[in-house]
Protein backbone atom coordinates (compact mmCIF):
# COMPACT_ATOMS: atom_id res chain seq x y z
CA UNK A 1 0.00 0.00 0.00
CA UNK A 2 1.27 3.37 -0.69
CA UNK A 3 0.81 4.50 2.40
CA UNK A 4 0.07 8.39 2.15
CA UNK A 5 -0.89 10.40 5.34
CA UNK A 6 -4.12 12.08 5.74
CA UNK A 7 -2.61 15.47 5.99
CA UNK A 8 -0.93 14.01 2.51
CA UNK A 9 -4.27 13.51 0.59
CA UNK A 10 -6.99 16.06 0.02
CA UNK A 11 -9.92 14.01 0.90
CA UNK A 12 -12.57 16.37 0.75
CA UNK A 13 -10.95 17.40 -2.92
CA UNK A 14 -11.03 13.76 -3.91
CA UNK A 15 -15.05 13.58 -3.28
CA UNK A 16 -15.88 16.24 -5.07
CA UNK A 17 -13.44 15.13 -7.77
CA UNK A 18 -15.37 12.13 -7.95
CA UNK A 19 -18.55 12.99 -7.57
CA UNK A 20 -17.80 15.30 -11.21
CA UNK A 21 -16.53 12.30 -12.79
CA UNK A 22 -19.19 9.87 -11.91
CA UNK A 23 -22.25 12.17 -13.59
CA UNK A 24 -21.83 9.66 -16.58
CA UNK A 25 -22.66 6.74 -14.36
CA UNK A 26 -26.31 7.90 -14.04
CA UNK A 27 -28.84 6.14 -16.05
CA UNK A 28 -27.21 2.78 -16.61
CA UNK A 29 -28.55 0.63 -14.05
CA UNK A 30 -31.75 0.10 -12.50
CA UNK A 31 -32.84 0.44 -9.15
CA UNK A 32 -33.84 -2.86 -7.24
CA UNK A 33 -36.06 -4.65 -8.65
CA UNK A 34 -37.16 -6.99 -6.21
CA UNK A 35 -38.59 -5.00 -3.65
CA UNK A 36 -41.36 -2.93 -4.58
CA UNK A 37 -41.02 -0.32 -2.13
CA UNK A 38 -37.44 0.55 -3.43
CA UNK A 39 -38.30 1.00 -7.16
CA UNK A 40 -40.21 4.20 -5.77
CA UNK A 41 -36.09 5.38 -4.74
CA UNK A 42 -35.05 8.00 -7.65
CA UNK A 43 -32.21 6.54 -9.27
CA UNK A 44 -29.84 9.45 -9.86
CA UNK A 45 -28.84 10.04 -6.33
CA UNK A 46 -25.69 9.74 -4.83
CA UNK A 47 -23.81 9.87 -1.44
CA UNK A 48 -20.31 9.34 -0.04
CA UNK A 49 -18.67 9.82 3.30
CA UNK A 50 -15.49 8.69 4.49
CA UNK A 51 -14.30 8.02 8.33
CA UNK A 52 -10.68 7.40 9.03
CA UNK A 53 -8.88 5.78 12.09
CA UNK A 54 -8.35 9.57 13.13
CA UNK A 55 -11.69 10.26 13.56
CA UNK A 56 -12.16 12.44 10.71
CA UNK A 57 -15.03 12.67 8.60
CA UNK A 58 -15.08 13.89 4.75
CA UNK A 59 -19.22 13.55 2.92
CA UNK A 60 -20.32 14.77 0.02
CA UNK A 61 -23.82 14.49 -1.50
CA UNK A 62 -26.48 12.75 -0.14
CA UNK A 63 -24.25 11.38 2.26
CA UNK A 64 -26.60 12.27 5.16
CA UNK A 65 -29.55 10.87 3.76
CA UNK A 66 -31.16 7.33 5.12
CA UNK A 67 -31.31 4.79 2.29
CA UNK A 68 -32.31 0.85 2.43
CA UNK A 69 -29.02 -1.01 3.61
CA UNK A 70 -30.36 -3.93 2.64
CA UNK A 71 -27.42 -6.76 3.10
CA UNK A 72 -25.02 -4.21 4.59
CA UNK A 73 -26.91 -5.50 7.25
CA UNK A 74 -25.62 -9.10 6.95
CA UNK A 75 -22.08 -7.78 8.36
CA UNK A 76 -24.04 -6.05 11.11
CA UNK A 77 -25.05 -9.61 12.02
CA UNK A 78 -21.82 -11.99 11.70
CA UNK A 79 -20.57 -9.68 13.85
CA UNK A 80 -23.03 -9.61 16.49
CA UNK A 81 -23.14 -13.46 16.28
CA UNK A 82 -19.23 -13.54 16.63
CA UNK A 83 -19.45 -11.42 19.63
CA UNK A 84 -22.21 -13.68 21.25
CA UNK A 85 -21.15 -16.85 20.59
CA UNK A 86 -17.66 -16.69 18.98
CA UNK A 87 -16.46 -19.36 16.21
CA UNK A 88 -19.33 -21.81 16.62
CA UNK A 89 -21.41 -20.48 14.14
CA UNK A 90 -18.55 -21.93 11.29
CA UNK A 91 -20.19 -25.25 11.94
CA UNK A 92 -23.32 -23.84 9.78
CA UNK A 93 -22.06 -21.86 7.44
CA UNK A 94 -19.08 -21.77 4.86
CA UNK A 95 -16.47 -19.24 4.20
CA UNK A 96 -16.06 -19.66 0.14
CA UNK A 97 -17.68 -17.26 -2.18
CA UNK A 98 -20.76 -18.61 -4.16
CA UNK A 99 -20.17 -17.53 -7.53
CA UNK A 100 -23.90 -17.06 -7.89
CA UNK A 101 -26.55 -14.55 -7.29
CA UNK A 102 -27.37 -13.14 -3.49
CA UNK A 103 -30.77 -15.35 -3.29
CA UNK A 104 -29.72 -18.80 -5.44
CA UNK A 105 -31.58 -21.92 -4.29
CA UNK A 106 -29.13 -24.01 -6.34
CA UNK A 107 -26.25 -24.40 -4.42
CA UNK A 108 -27.81 -25.03 -1.22
CA UNK A 109 -29.54 -27.85 -2.33
CA UNK A 110 -26.81 -29.60 -3.62
CA UNK A 111 -24.64 -28.82 -0.64
CA UNK A 112 -26.95 -30.47 1.72
CA UNK A 113 -28.49 -27.09 3.28
CA UNK A 114 -24.76 -25.19 4.22
CA UNK A 115 -24.84 -21.88 2.92
CA UNK A 116 -21.86 -21.35 0.78
CA UNK A 117 -20.98 -17.54 3.35
CA UNK A 118 -22.54 -15.62 5.99
CA UNK A 119 -23.28 -12.65 3.58
CA UNK A 120 -25.02 -14.81 0.65
CA UNK A 121 -29.46 -14.70 1.72
CA UNK A 122 -28.90 -18.13 2.75
CA UNK A 123 -25.54 -17.95 4.98
CA UNK A 124 -27.32 -14.82 7.07
CA UNK A 125 -30.78 -16.82 7.53
CA UNK A 126 -28.68 -19.49 9.39
CA UNK A 127 -26.41 -16.14 11.14
CA UNK A 128 -29.99 -14.78 12.16
CA UNK A 129 -31.32 -18.17 13.20
CA UNK A 130 -27.89 -18.83 15.67
CA UNK A 131 -28.35 -15.25 16.54
CA UNK A 132 -31.84 -15.34 17.72
CA UNK A 133 -31.16 -18.99 19.33
CA UNK A 134 -28.50 -17.24 21.86
CA UNK A 135 -30.47 -13.72 22.13
CA UNK A 136 -33.91 -13.25 23.54
CA UNK A 137 -34.32 -10.45 21.02
CA UNK A 138 -32.14 -10.91 18.14
CA UNK A 139 -33.49 -7.76 16.21
CA UNK A 140 -32.78 -4.90 18.75
CA UNK A 141 -29.83 -6.81 19.42
CA UNK A 142 -28.66 -5.64 16.23
CA UNK A 143 -30.73 -2.43 16.34
CA UNK A 144 -28.75 -1.69 19.46
CA UNK A 145 -25.55 -2.37 17.74
CA UNK A 146 -25.69 -0.37 14.98
CA UNK A 147 -26.87 2.61 16.47
CA UNK A 148 -24.03 2.77 18.99
CA UNK A 149 -21.64 2.39 16.35
CA UNK A 150 -23.02 4.62 14.44
CA UNK A 151 -23.22 7.39 17.31
CA UNK A 152 -26.84 7.83 15.92
CA UNK A 153 -29.85 7.10 17.71
CA UNK A 154 -32.48 7.54 15.34
CA UNK A 155 -31.81 4.75 12.94
CA UNK A 156 -34.96 2.88 12.82
CA UNK A 157 -36.43 0.04 10.19
CA UNK A 158 -38.67 0.98 7.73
CA UNK A 159 -41.26 -0.80 8.04
CA UNK A 160 -42.68 -0.31 4.56
CA UNK A 161 -39.54 -1.99 2.87
CA UNK A 162 -39.91 -4.67 5.66
CA UNK A 163 -43.93 -4.95 4.25
CA UNK A 164 -42.86 -5.02 1.06
CA UNK A 165 -40.07 -7.33 1.31
CA UNK A 166 -42.15 -9.91 3.25
CA UNK A 167 -44.58 -9.64 0.10
CA UNK A 168 -42.62 -10.69 -2.39
CA UNK A 169 -39.86 -11.99 -0.96
CA UNK A 170 -40.46 -15.91 -2.16
CA UNK A 171 -37.43 -16.57 -2.76
CA UNK A 172 -35.71 -15.55 0.40
CA UNK A 173 -39.39 -18.31 2.14
CA UNK A 174 -37.72 -20.97 0.27
CA UNK A 175 -34.28 -20.68 1.39
CA UNK A 176 -35.74 -20.18 4.58
CA UNK A 177 -37.93 -23.68 4.14
CA UNK A 178 -35.03 -25.66 2.74
CA UNK A 179 -32.48 -24.84 5.50
CA UNK A 180 -35.03 -25.99 7.94
CA UNK A 181 -35.66 -29.04 6.21
CA UNK A 182 -31.61 -29.49 6.32
CA UNK A 183 -31.72 -28.87 9.77
CA UNK A 184 -29.60 -25.66 8.97
CA UNK A 185 -32.21 -23.90 10.95
CA UNK A 186 -33.50 -25.12 14.19
CA UNK A 187 -35.76 -21.95 15.15
CA UNK A 188 -39.23 -21.03 13.73
CA UNK A 189 -38.91 -19.96 10.65
CA UNK A 190 -41.18 -17.58 10.42
CA UNK A 191 -39.92 -15.56 12.79
CA UNK A 192 -36.31 -16.02 11.48
CA UNK A 193 -37.36 -14.45 8.24
CA UNK A 194 -39.07 -11.76 10.16
CA UNK A 195 -36.11 -10.43 11.63
CA UNK A 196 -33.80 -11.20 8.63
CA UNK A 197 -36.03 -9.25 6.92
CA UNK A 198 -36.37 -6.39 9.11
CA UNK A 199 -32.71 -5.72 9.70
CA UNK A 200 -32.42 -5.65 5.72
CA UNK A 201 -34.71 -2.77 6.21
CA UNK A 202 -32.71 -0.74 8.36
CA UNK A 203 -32.17 2.56 7.33
CA UNK A 204 -28.81 4.64 7.65
CA UNK A 205 -26.96 7.23 5.71
CA UNK A 206 -23.38 6.85 4.53
CA UNK A 207 -21.96 8.82 7.05
CA UNK A 208 -23.96 6.01 9.77
CA UNK A 209 -22.12 3.55 7.63
CA UNK A 210 -18.93 5.29 7.29
CA UNK A 211 -18.87 5.42 10.95
CA UNK A 212 -20.16 2.04 11.83
CA UNK A 213 -17.49 0.02 9.73
CA UNK A 214 -14.68 2.10 10.95
CA UNK A 215 -13.73 -0.49 13.68
CA UNK A 216 -12.78 -2.60 11.28
CA UNK A 217 -10.17 -0.66 9.93
CA UNK A 218 -8.64 0.45 12.76
CA UNK A 219 -8.34 -3.50 14.70
CA UNK A 220 -11.83 -3.79 15.99
CA UNK A 221 -11.37 -0.62 18.03
CA UNK A 222 -14.13 2.59 17.34
CA UNK A 223 -12.00 5.38 16.61
CA UNK A 224 -14.94 7.50 17.78
CA UNK A 225 -15.95 5.85 21.19
CA UNK A 226 -12.33 3.78 21.75
CA UNK A 227 -14.85 0.89 22.65
CA UNK A 228 -13.16 -2.36 21.62
CA UNK A 229 -15.63 -3.83 18.96
CA UNK A 230 -14.06 -6.87 18.40
CA UNK A 231 -10.43 -8.82 18.57
CA UNK A 232 -8.03 -8.16 15.89
CA UNK A 233 -8.33 -11.77 14.51
CA UNK A 234 -11.98 -11.45 14.37
CA UNK A 235 -11.66 -8.25 12.28
CA UNK A 236 -9.14 -9.83 9.94
CA UNK A 237 -11.58 -12.98 9.13
CA UNK A 238 -14.89 -10.49 8.69
CA UNK A 239 -12.43 -7.79 5.77
CA UNK A 240 -11.56 -11.35 4.65
CA UNK A 241 -15.26 -12.58 4.14
CA UNK A 242 -16.03 -9.48 2.89
CA UNK A 243 -13.55 -9.27 0.11
CA UNK A 244 -13.87 -12.43 -1.07
CA UNK A 245 -18.16 -12.82 -0.63
CA UNK A 246 -18.94 -9.11 0.00
CA UNK A 247 -20.26 -8.33 -3.51
CA UNK A 248 -22.09 -11.78 -4.80
CA UNK A 249 -20.91 -12.88 -8.20
CA UNK A 250 -19.29 -9.08 -8.72
CA UNK A 251 -16.87 -10.24 -6.14
CA UNK A 252 -13.88 -10.95 -8.20
CA UNK A 253 -14.48 -7.93 -10.71
CA UNK A 254 -14.81 -5.50 -7.65
CA UNK A 255 -11.44 -6.71 -6.30
CA UNK A 256 -9.97 -6.12 -9.78
CA UNK A 257 -11.02 -2.72 -10.19
CA UNK A 258 -11.06 -1.51 -6.62
CA UNK A 259 -8.90 -3.58 -4.59
CA UNK A 260 -10.34 -3.26 -0.69
CA UNK A 261 -13.06 -5.61 1.38
CA UNK A 262 -16.52 -4.06 0.90
CA UNK A 263 -19.96 -5.22 1.65
CA UNK A 264 -22.78 -4.07 -0.75
CA UNK A 265 -26.89 -4.22 -0.37
CA UNK A 266 -29.70 -4.00 -3.18
CA UNK A 267 -30.55 -0.65 -1.61
CA UNK A 268 -27.32 0.50 -3.71
CA UNK A 269 -25.14 1.31 -0.62
CA UNK A 270 -21.28 -0.24 -0.73
CA UNK A 271 -19.08 0.23 2.23
CA UNK A 272 -15.36 -0.65 1.72
CA UNK A 273 -12.82 -0.67 4.41
CA UNK A 274 -9.34 0.20 3.91
CA UNK A 275 -7.64 -1.51 7.14
CA UNK A 276 -5.43 1.35 9.31
CA UNK A 277 -6.66 3.90 7.23
CA UNK A 278 -10.36 4.52 6.67
CA UNK A 279 -13.71 3.29 5.61
CA UNK A 280 -15.64 4.54 3.29
CA UNK A 281 -19.74 4.28 2.46
CA UNK A 282 -21.30 5.02 -0.53
CA UNK A 283 -25.16 5.11 -2.32
CA UNK A 284 -26.11 5.49 -5.24
CA UNK A 285 -29.62 3.23 -5.80
CA UNK A 286 -29.45 2.25 -9.66
CA UNK A 287 -27.57 -1.45 -9.89
CA UNK A 288 -25.82 -3.59 -11.77
CA UNK A 289 -26.64 -6.77 -13.48
CA UNK A 290 -25.06 -8.78 -10.08
CA UNK A 291 -27.09 -6.43 -7.68
CA UNK A 292 -24.26 -3.99 -6.73
CA UNK A 293 -24.38 -0.13 -7.04
CA UNK A 294 -23.14 0.89 -10.67
CA UNK A 295 -21.96 4.01 -10.06
CA UNK A 296 -21.05 3.19 -6.06
CA UNK A 297 -18.66 0.60 -7.64
CA UNK A 298 -17.19 3.22 -9.92
CA UNK A 299 -16.59 6.21 -7.59
CA UNK A 300 -14.94 3.78 -5.03
CA UNK A 301 -12.34 2.68 -7.87
CA UNK A 302 -11.68 6.08 -8.62
CA UNK A 303 -11.38 6.43 -4.77
CA UNK A 304 -8.59 3.80 -4.41
CA UNK A 305 -6.85 4.83 -7.92
CA UNK A 306 -6.61 8.26 -6.53
CA UNK A 307 -5.79 7.61 -3.24
CA UNK A 308 -3.60 5.27 -4.21
CA UNK A 309 -4.69 3.50 -1.52
CA UNK A 310 -5.51 -0.76 -2.01
CA UNK A 311 -4.78 -3.77 -0.13
CA UNK A 312 -2.85 -4.96 -2.64
N1 LIG B 1 -33.34 -8.12 1.54
C1 LIG B 1 -32.69 -8.48 0.31
C2 LIG B 1 -32.97 -9.94 0.00
O1 LIG B 1 -33.02 -10.71 0.92
C3 LIG B 1 -31.21 -8.26 0.46
C4 LIG B 1 -30.45 -8.52 -0.81
C5 LIG B 1 -29.23 -7.66 -0.97
O2 LIG B 1 -29.13 -6.54 -0.48
O3 LIG B 1 -28.31 -8.10 -1.65
O4 LIG B 1 -33.14 -10.34 -1.11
Amino acid sequence: MQNLRFAELDIQGLLRRIEQELSSEFGKGQVCTTIPELQTVPGSQFGMAVATVNGDEFVIGAAETPFSIQSLSKVFVLEKVLQITGASLWERVGREPSGLPFNSLALLEIEGGVPRNPFINAGALVLTDHLAANHATAEKAVLQFVQSLSANDSIAINERVAKSEKETGGLNFALAHLLRSRKSIAGNVDQILDTYIRLCALEMSCLDLARAFTHLANNGVCPRSGQSVLPELDVRRVNALMLTCGLYDGVGNFAYRVGIPAKSGVGGGVVGVIPRVLSVAVWAPELDAQGNSLAGISALELFTKYSGWSIF
